[in-house]
Parts: C-alpha cells; structure tokens; sequence
C-alpha cells in the first residue's frame, strides 16, 4: 500500500521505493537483424526496494549509496539521471533550475544481477519527478518515456505480475492470485546483460550446428505457467518456472550450479536464475521456508549473499514529500 505524508504547499523533495523483478518465464525469440530479441516473459515484482529521493536543484546530479553503490555510474549513463532529463524534455521543463534535480539512490537491489535495478531505479526517478514536478502524467505516460530508456523500466513503474512481449517493454497485466515467497541467492560478481544474450545466442547457434537443436523460434507465452498463476497456487508455478537466458548464466558463472542444486535439496518448489542473472530466485512453500532457504544458502558459502522476499508488489510509487 502506498503511503504518502502530504504536507502544504509546494515539496522541494520527494522519495519513491521501487521494486526488484524476477522473470517467471523468460523465453527469448532469435537475434533480430536490429541486435535485439524479440522476448515472452512474465514479470514479477519482489519486495527488494531501492529508494529514490528527488530534491529541486539547478543542475542535475546523482549520489549513490548502498549494496553496489560504487559500482554504478554517477554521470549522464546513470539511468535514474536519463529518466530525470527524459521527464524534463517530454514535458517542456527547460531553463535554469527548471528541470534540476539532485537524485539519491539508496540501493539494496543488487548491481548486474538480473533484478532490473537499474531500470527500478529509473522508474522511481520518472514517479518521484512527476510529483515533485506536479506534471501529472500517467502510469501510461511514464511507462512509454520508460520504455525508451530500458525494456525493464515500464515494468518497475507498474510493478505486479505482468506479462512482457517486444523486447519487454509492451505490457499486459496476468491474472494472477496468490503470494509468492522467495528466497534469492546473489552472485559473487555481475554479469553483462549484453554478454548474457551474446553467449545465448552462440551456445544456440553452436547446438543447432551440432544438430542437437532446432533454431530458436518466436516465443510464446507458457499456458500451464498462467494457469498456475490464475490458481494461485506456488506448488504449481515452480516447477514452471523457465528461462531461457539460463544456460548462458549458468556457462559464464558454473558455480550458480551448486546454488540452484543447495536450494532444491532445501525444498524450494522452483529455482531458476533470475532474469540475466547472477541472482537465483528460489520459490519457497510460504515466508519461514523462504528464511530457511536463505540461510542456509548463506551459510553453506553457495552464494555471497541471500534475503528474503515476496511478491507481487506494486510498482514504484512516493512514499514521502518533503517541504
Ligand atoms: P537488466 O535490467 O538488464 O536485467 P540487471 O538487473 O542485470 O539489468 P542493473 O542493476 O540494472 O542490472 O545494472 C546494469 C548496468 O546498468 C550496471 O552495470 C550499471 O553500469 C548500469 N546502471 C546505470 N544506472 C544504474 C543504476 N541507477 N543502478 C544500477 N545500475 C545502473
């Protein structure tokens, strides 16, 4: 539930939190001559929230702290400072000051891990802007300046279950019912979204050369899954879970192996690499099994870190304005 403190008159800052994402279906069409690829994924927003303050300055400038925090760039290829200068542009906000804002990121969603943060923090910046500024545009209208600055960005602004098509970018909502209790492993290092695709698309070519595989074809979207989802029911959905990026993570970091294996043998109903990973998301039996799962993927030395989450959740929204 999004909870606002209102206060009078104009704010000077406004703070949004906004989700991770694990992708319960991932499935990745053939290269398209564009570079892209054309992508069937049900997204899912997890409660792992980064926050992001937005306060009236001159000039726009960006501060990072937290998990990954130095490892994010603080200068025009931020993605939290691209929205904040795409929401300026598309509503005519030019002039000194006019379109200024000093940007905080507090970040404990990981960096590279496959949990769109980067994109999260995006979002958040489009809805803290849009009310700092009193634009008022609409989920639509922040969703389609999103999309031009990442395929995960409309998403996080609409967070929930939704199902992706394009390159992830064109969303329809599922039907979906039920709470869903994650446990989710992050890797020792990042990996590039980019080089994740790449690999995936030469492990593809190499086993269609080898005849052990037929070229990929258009995606589509899994029945079975959706009908789970309509269900409710986590028994159902994990062994569902897919991922077609998931070969290429697991080949660029083979330890994910023992993780997703530990996770398993813990009971998890699903475990899947999230995304372009290096995150594994391990779909538990409700909120003590998922602690349980983390821990233990913790202590065993599987996995750098791990936490609990649950999902659905909304997308980013202001949780605070400040005068
Ligand atoms: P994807 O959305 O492709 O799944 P990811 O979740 O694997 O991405 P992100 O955390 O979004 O990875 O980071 C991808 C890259 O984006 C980082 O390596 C970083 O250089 C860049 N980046 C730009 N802005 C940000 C930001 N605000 N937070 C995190 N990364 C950012």
């Amino acid at each position: 539930m999004t909870h606002v403190t209102q206060v009078d008159g104009p704010t000077d800052s406004v703070t949004a939190r906004v989700p991770a994402k694990v992708n319960l279906q991932l499935s990745v069409g053939p290269l398209r001559e564009d570079g892209y690829h054309d992508l069937v994924t049900v997204f899912h927003a997890v409660s792992l929230f980064d926050e992001v303050t937005v306060t009236r300055a001159d000039r726009t400038s960006v501060l990072v702290t937290g998990e990954g925090g130095p490892a994010v760039p603080l200068g025009p290829a931020n993605l939290a400072v691209r929205a904040a200068v795409a929401l300026a542009r598309a509503t005519g906000r030019r002039g000194r000051g006019a379109g200024g804002v000093k940007i905080e990121i507090r970040k404990r969603i990981p960096v590279a891990a496959g949990l769109a943060g980067g994109s999260a923090d995006a979002a958040a910046t489009l809805v803290a802007c849009n009310d700092l500024w009193q634009v008022g545009l609409s989920q639509a209208e922040l969703c389609e300046i999103g999309a031009d600055l990442g395929s995960d960005v409309p998403f996080a602004v609409v967070g929930g279950i939704a199902v992706g098509r394009g390159r992830g970018d064109v969303l329809t909502p599922a039907l979906a019912a039920g709470n869903y209790h994650w446990a989710l492993a992050f890797g020792q290092a990042g990996l590039s979204t980019a080089e994740v695709y790449a690999t995936c698309d030469r492990l593809r070519a190499r086993a269609t050369a080898a005849g052990n595989r037929a070229p990929a074809g258009e995606p589509t979207l899994s029945t079975p899954l959706m009908a789970a989802l309509r269900a409710g029911d986590p028994a159902q959905v994990g062994p569902l879970l897919s991922n077609d990026l998931q070969p290429a993570a697991l080949s660029m970091q083979p330890e994910l192996r023992r993780a997703l294996a530990e996770g398993r043998d813990y009971g998890a109903l699903g475990a899947i690499v999230s995304g372009s990973g290096p995150t594994c998301a391990f779909l538990a039996k409700g909120a003590a099994h998922a602690r349980d799962i983390a821990v233990a993927l913790t202590s065993s030395g599987a996995c750098r870190a791990a936490t609990r989450a649950s999902g659905p959740v909304p997308g980013a929204s202001v949780v605070k304005a400040g005068a």
